[in-house]
């Protein structure tokens, strides 16, 4: 049928087949120009549609009314890691963070460089296997901004819903891993950032959605590109943004509204995961490892009776053709990671082949 395999890898992850089709047609010659995507100026008429119709594109997908900036920008989510506080930490002051996993720790450690972190929630006592619920959660008096992971990559839990920071502070979201898989009411938030290589394109180019009023509330004393006005003002295009990315990252836009929107994009994600935990759940030689009730609709992480049990998952896989599936080199075990753009095929196939292996290796 094709030479592709599945691609359950953790990012940059598998991208729909039609949006990887139609890059093959435009990396030669985009929109009858007889010039490729990746080499157009980003200042000519050609470029200007191709972001003007990605910022609609997500526009529409996620409802984004005009008092946010959609922005495209560079160096991944690690640096909104750091841009965040230098952003909205003023001196003085106190940022909370609720940490669920190494990205909000990673999160943690920049926002530490410049100001005050207080730890709002955490789950570390069970080694990230839960989402702290609403009445553990402690606020500091009066924060900056309140800052959470709505999906931990690595652990793989989920949000189910987001947390309710306290009246008038801005509520920051690293959705790097689960952004546009679900909807999302834009209007709770203050700044949303997401690095593409998970749900939205290639790596390279990071989407900042941010509430207006948040814009203008930087140091002007931050180097130039570190301020978010910078880009709000240019529309992205203060240098040269990374112009393959934007691209992509449109034509995914389209192909998720061609799938019908966000909310039949939960309702695949959600059938997805449910084929591969109801699997897990049944399973005598694998188990899951988040709790139920926080299981993650993108990563599911889970773990066999053995690590020489794993190794050997993990072998046959790959021999199988299912990449991808080791789990973060930080804590080990085995990950699946299903993107929107995993087709449901690929989570029924790596079923059948779970049973087939569970059979030859349990005994029974
Ligand atoms: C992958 C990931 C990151 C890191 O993104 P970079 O683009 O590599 O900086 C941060 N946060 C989450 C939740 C992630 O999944």
């Amino acid at each position: 049928m094709n030479d592709r395999i599945f691609n359950f890898g953790a990012g940059p992850g598998v991208l729909p087949e039609p949006v990887l089709h139609a890059a093959q047609r435009d990396l030669w010659n985009v929109a009858s120009s007889g010039i490729g995507i990746a080499e157009h100026s980003h200042r000519g008429k050609v470029f200007d549609a191709i972001i003007g119709d990605a910022e609609r594109e997500c526009r529409e997908l996620g409802g984004i009314g005009d008092d946010y900036e959609v922005l495209f920008l560079q160096g991944g989510a690690s640096l909104q890691f750091a841009m965040v506080p230098m952003n909205f930490l003023p001196e003085g002051g106190t940022a909370d963070y609720i940490v669920t996993g190494v990205w909000s720790e990673k999160a943690v450690k920049e926002a530490s460089l410049f100001g005050a972190v207080h730890e709002a929630g955490s789950s570390k006592d069970r080694n990230h296997c839960y989402i702290p619920a609403p009445d553990a959660i402690r606020y500091s008096a009066s924060p900056a901004y309140v800052h959470f992971t709505s999906n931990n990559t690595i652990y793989g839990t989920q949000w189910r819903t987001e947390p309710v920071p306290p009246a008038g502070v801005p509520l920051i979201c690293d959705a790097s891993s689960d952004i546009f898989s679900r909807p999302i009411d834009i209007s709770r938030y203050g700044l949303i950032y997401a690095g593409a290589q998970k749900n939205l394109g290639p790596s390279g180019v990071t989407l900042v959605i941010i509430r207006k009023d948040l814009v203008e509330k930087g140091p002007r004393t931050l180097p130039t590109m570190l301020q978010y006005r910078t880009f709000a003002k240019e529309k992205s295009l203060y240098n040269t943004p990374p112009t393959f990315g934007v691209y992509m990252m449109g034509q995914v836009f389209r192909w998720i509204r061609q799938q019908g929107g966000l909310a039949a994009m939960a309702e695949i994600n959600e059938e997805k995961a449910r084929i591969l935990y109801d699997y897990l759940d049944g399973s005598r030689i694998f188990r899951g490892t988040a709790d139920p009730e926080a299981r993650s609709r993108m990563n599911v992480c889970f773990r066999a009776t053995s690590e020489d049990l794993e190794k050997a998952f993990l072998a046959e896989a790959a021999r199988r053709g299912f990449e991808g599936l080791k789990g973060h080199r930080a804590i080990g075990g085995i990950r699946a990671s299903i993107y929107n753009a995993m087709p449901r095929s690929g989570c029924e196939a790596l079923v059948a082949f779970m049973r087939e292996f569970e059979k030859a290796n349990s005994g029974g």
